[in-house]
């Protein structure tokens, strides 16, 4: 079976994958005095945190609520959280020498740079002589008797705990290509299957060629099987349907639709900040005030051009675009007002995993213990990160999840290591 640490000191530990949450782990555990090594498949650590935040890395966010994170369990998430929360993770960092901002609930480095988060992360992992090994894939992972033996094309690697924190398979360019879920499934693991999450969403309306580029503070209902999530923040319209924030946090629950093959509809009210009774005034003033504008030049007047010239032509009636507005209809206003604010648009698909942000779907949690992040499976396995059945909202969630499980699970195996000892 090649090297097998033969001759070298026994490690006590492999963290597979150097990202967020292989990172904090390996500091956890060689912290508490378990020896650790690290093997990444990239050539260069940090690639993912990096791109974080559009640079700046959101490590975190102030506000919790119950949707910020999704999964087969997301309840799950709550004893991890408990253990290891936001102000402990800002106490990590501060104490790593890392000063953190906030903006909003949304949590920075204060510097605003993503570097300092890497940095900062890879100095401490220097200072206390944690082995990184880069350009090393795991390929194969088998557990005899209590130790872990894990290989990759040159070498294989043994420990007694093994912690697989191995991202998902989103943006497979900044590294995780989901290898990791064939490392679970080798020791037994189930996966859900994965989706893109994060990533913005197809239409099958010709109408969004017209309208890309066009940013617009909208409320938006995504409605599948009888079911509605609701959003509001600023969309933005594409040539091939619909991205932005709040479109990101709706998107798992359609990507997961477009797996199960199921019909997804998005609703779009494009004024939120007028009621129909305002929308109706709007009109009454333009037919007294200006009756020698057309409906669309009215239109204009409350709603980007292009936008304006889409819903008149939604409304389907040829003569409405240059009709004067004093000759607009009860009937014909009614459905313009309809179009405006509820306007239906069918989705049909979304971006690839290279543009998603992150993955839906992974290591079922039911697998994994609520408490400790051990496999239920296999002794001594941990799970950390975006490998596992979490996906976190826009605005820190994902990098919060990952800083909490690592050094979650480090804790624990510290625990584990020291039980055995006594
Ligand atoms: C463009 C972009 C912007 C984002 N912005 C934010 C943000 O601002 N805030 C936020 O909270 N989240 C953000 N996210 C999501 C967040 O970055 C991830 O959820 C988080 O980094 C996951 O951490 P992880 O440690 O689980 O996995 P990763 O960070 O993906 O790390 C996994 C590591 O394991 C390595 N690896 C995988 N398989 C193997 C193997 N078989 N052998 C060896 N090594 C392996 C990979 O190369 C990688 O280095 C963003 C994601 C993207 C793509």
């Amino acid at each position: 079976m090649g090297n097998q640490n033969n001759g070298k000191k026994k490690i006590e530990a492999i963290v597979v994958g150097a990202g967020a949450s292989g990172l904090v782990c390996a500091i956890r555990l060689k912290e508490q005095g378990v020896s650790v090594l690290v093997l990444e498949k990239e050539n260069k650590i940090g690639k993912k945190i990096l791109a974080t935040g559009n640079g700046k890395c959101n490590l975190s966010n102030l506000v919790y609520e119950e949707d910020s994170y999704r999964g087969s369990e997301p309840s799950f998430v709550q004893s991890i959280l408990k253990q290891v929360g936001v102000e402990d993770t800002v106490s990590f960092f501060q104490r790593l020498g890392m000063e953190i901002t906030e903006e909003k609930g949304y949590l920075y480095p204060n510097t605003k740079q993503a570097a300092t988060v890497v940095d900062t992360l890879m100095k401490h992992c220097e200072a206390l002589n944690i082995p990184m090994i880069k350009e090393t894939k795991v390929e194969n992972i088998v557990k005899k008797g209590e130790r872990f033996f894990l290989s990759t094309k040159d070498e294989t690697y043994a420990a007694t705990y093994v912690v697989l924190a191995c991202g998902g398979c989103a943006s497979s360019k900044l590294g995780s290509d989901g290898s990791g879920y064939g490392l679970a499934k080798k020791l037994n693991h189930t996966i859900c299957t994965p989706t893109p999450a994060l990533v913005g969403l197809h239409s099958d309306d010709k109408c969004f060629k017209e309208l890309a580029g066009i940013r617009i503070k909208a409320d938006l209902s995504l409605k599948i099987s009888g079911k509605i999530y609701k959003q509001y923040g600023e969309l933005q319209l594409t040539n091939y349907g619909v991205s932005g924030v709040p479109i990101f946090q709706l998107s798992r629950y359609a990507t997961k639709a477009f797996l199960e093959k199921k019909k997804v509809t998005l609703e779009i009210n494009f004024l939120p900040h007028y009621s129909k009774e305002a929308l109706e005034l709007f009109f009454k003033n333009a037919k007294e005030n200006v009756p020698y504008k057309t409906v669309l030049e009215v239109l204009e007047g409350v709603l980007n051009k292009k936008l304006a010239s889409v819903m008149v032509k939604k409304v389907g009636d040829a003569n409405l675009k240059n009709l004067k507005i004093t000759k607009l209809s009860k009937n014909q206003q009614e459905a313009l007002i309809k179009q405006i604010r509820s306007f239906q648009t069918n989705l049909v698909g979304s971006n690839d995993f290279e543009q998603a942000q992150v993955t839906a779907g992974g290591v079922y949690t039911n697998e994994v213990k609520e408490t400790t992040l051990e496999s239920k499976r296999q002794k001594n396995l941990y799970f950390v990160g975006e490998i596992l059945d979490i996906d976190g909202t826009c605005g820190g969630y994902n990098l919060q999840w990952a800083w909490s499980t690592g050094i979650c699970a480090a804790n624990h195996i510290a625990k584990a290591k020291e039980r055995i000892k006594q």
